[in-house]
């Protein structure tokens, strides 16, 4: 490993110092901040960077062909698109929007996921999209994976109705600061182990370990979401060989097409780390081919100025060598026995006792100052409030519908 200064993170320090000189100067309101930011040609550039970072992210997602699919015997057509208001545009998936709704009965605040069939159809992902909704299914309960409620479709589109997670991405608030003390970005580091290593426990990889797929809920806790690329059925030692993911958050064996397994969870968040703590992704170039060059011979470079113990973690980490990799023989425990995590009591962490080191400030359940304006700005699709009832299912997405046994009781009416 070497230890370097190289252009971009100059950049990234160069922008936390004016993001702070903002913000110190004046309590501006976020829009106040971004319009004086917009002059500074140096926040352009980092922001372009991780802009585009992002971009390519999302339009990346590779063909999976290999998820099983639970069988469900939920199906229910009680739910439909009118029991919703549809208030905000909060988010934009490979295949369609998420939406903030509210529940006209029950009054509660959802993010409610809305898929086009024909687009998932087209590219040949229902076995994507089965596999999400089946992970979200297995009855999934962990302190930080959102939750799923209810999933219904009508003749061309799907929903799956979750928990809204308002505290925004964590992107969100790595982009606005730059990057994260070593303190921070241990605390969520940890959370997201607590839940990946919950997802190993279960036979389920996640594979789609990356910035804007790791929400904070209101608190300040992480919530992972988006489980379309999550592999059911791989035990620890198993291998898969799908490929797929996002080009700088892959690990080298994804990306040589090499059969694969749980420990590719732990490269992802070892680059979810580097970027917490540097600001852009290891290996980063703004050219792809150079860049899957990187990941796969360049030496991994940190920053000097970082502890060891995040160095030696981040070294784990993001070992090409799966067998020696941190977590590659078993799994959570060896990461919770990392001397980077030395002051995380596990247990109260899991019990959510640990005060997180930033608190979101929302005022409520529906509160939208959080998510990106990129996507708030935007209408709310009309065609989200089909006027055909739920229940027509398609062939090709036979038993989406669900709804969580609690709420079912809920919703049925009282003889
Ligand atoms: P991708 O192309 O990134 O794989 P996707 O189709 O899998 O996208 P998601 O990642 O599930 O879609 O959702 C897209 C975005 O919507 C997320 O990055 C996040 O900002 C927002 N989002 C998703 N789920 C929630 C939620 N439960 N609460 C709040 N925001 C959410
Ligand atoms: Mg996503």
């Amino acid at each position: 490993m070497t230890v370097t200064q190289d252009r971009p993170l100059t950049r990234m320090r160069g922008l936390v110092s004016l993001i702070s000189a903002l913000l110190k100067a004046k309590k501006v309101g976020f829009s106040d901040f971004l319009h004086k930011c917009v002059s500074s040609q140096q926040f352009c550039q980092s922001l372009d960077t991780q802009r585009t970072l992002r971009r390519q992210s999302r339009t990346r997602r590779e063909k999976d062909e290999g998820g099983t699919v639970s069988s469900v015997n939920a199906e229910t057509s009680q739910m439909k698109p009118s029991d919703f208001d549809y208030l905000k545009v909060i988010g934009k998936g490979s295949f369609g929007k998420v939406l903030l709704a509210r529940h006209k009965k029950h009054e509660g605040y959802y993010a409610v996921k809305v898929l086009q069939k024909q687009i998932i159809v087209k590219r040949k992902e229902q076995r994507h999209v089965m596999v999400e909704r089946s992970v979200l299914l297995k009855g999934l309960q962990h302190p930080f994976l959102v939750g799923l409620h209810f999933s219904f479709q009508t003749r061309n589109t799907l929903y799956l109705v979750l928990d809204y997670v308002n505290g925004g991405e964590l992107f969100y608030h790595l982009q606005r600061e730059g990057s994260f003390s070593e303190t921070r970005a241990a605390f969520y580091t940890a959370e997201m182990a607590m839940a990946l290593g919950y997802l190993h426990s279960l036979d389920i990889v996640y594979r789609d370990l990356k910035p804007e797929n790791i929400l904070l809920d209101s608190e300040g806790h992480v919530m992972l979401t988006d489980f379309g690329l999550c592999k059911e059925g791989v035990a620890i030692g198993g291998i898969m060989h799908t490929f797929c993911g996002t080009p700088e958050y892959l690990a080298p064996e994804v990306l040589q097409g090499h059969p694969y397994n749980p420990a590719v969870d732990w490269w992802g968040l070892g680059t979810v780390l580097f970027e917490m703590l540097y600001g852009l992704p290891p290996f980063y170039s703004r050219s792809k081919a150079e860049m899957f060059e990187n990941i796969l011979h360049a030496p991994l470079k940190v920053r000097s100025g970082g502890s060891q113990d995040a160095c030696s973690l981040l070294e784990g980490l993001l070992e090409r060598d799966v067998s020696k990799r941190l977590g590659g023989s078993h799994d959570l425990v060896e990461l919770q026995e990392h001397s980077f995590f030395a002051s995380i009591n596990w247990d109260d962490l899991l019990a959510k006792k640990v005060r997180p080191p930033f608190i979101p400030k929302v005022t409520g359940p529906c509160d939208i100052s959080y998510i990106d304006p990129e996507f708030t700005l935007l209408p709310v699709p009309a065609s989200v409030n089909e006027r055909c009832q739920a229940g027509r299912t398609s062939e090709a997405f036979p038993g989406f519908s669900f709804m969580k046994p609690v709420e079912r009781l809920a919703a049925e009416p009282v003889s």
